[in-house]
């Protein structure tokens, strides 16, 4: 019964196993903390362990309004008509005679004023924000320093 002995042996030599492992040392490290897992820091929930933070600001070139004044027009939206001045009419008068005859102007179709290409209702978007008005800006995160992880209150960052 060759079969027997070998699995005698291979019982035994698990035995032995087992046995040098129940001899461990009683008195090794304590156990990892619960907390943190042993490691002493724990993801900073600020920043979900990014280490930076996301800062919402008002933009500077428009002052939050995503826009600007136009520059062409100075926010009027519309630009004065240099044939007629401005008035819609352009005084004529006739060959050899004194009377003033008012013609609408050709230019600006009697309106006095050219509507303004540069922008919409004397506004252009802010190029600096995206015409949002805010600014997304990357800042380090304040609970981390940075680093994106915060010591465990639980064991004192591992010192014990
Ligand atoms: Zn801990
Ligand atoms: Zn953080
Ligand atoms: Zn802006
Ligand atoms: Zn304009
Ligand atoms: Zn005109």
């Amino acid at each position: 019964m060759k079969s027997t002995s070998m699995l005698l042996g291979a019982v035994a030599a698990l035995l032995l196993t087992v046995g040098c492992e129940v001899h461990v040392r009683q008195d090794g490290p304590p156990p990892p903390c619960r907390t943190c897992n042993g490691a002493g820091s724990l993801a900073c929930g600020g920043c979900g362990s990014k280490g930076s933070v996301e800062v919402i600001t008002a933009c500077g070139t428009c002052k939050g309004s995503g826009a600007l004044r136009c520059g062409s027009c100075a926010g009027a939206g519309a630009i004065s008509c240099g044939k007629c001045k401005g008035t819609g009419d352009i005084a004529e008068f006739g060959v050899g005679k004194k009377l003033e005859v008012k013609i609408q102007c050709k230019s600006c179709a009697g309106r006095g004023s050219l509507a303004c290409g540069a922008c919409t209702g004397g506004r252009i978007g802010c190029s600096a924000c995206g015409a949002k008005g805010k600014i997304a800006q990357q800042a380090q995160c304040q609970s981390c320093a940075g680093t994106g992880k915060v010591a465990c209150r639980s064991c004192r960052g591992g010192r014990r």
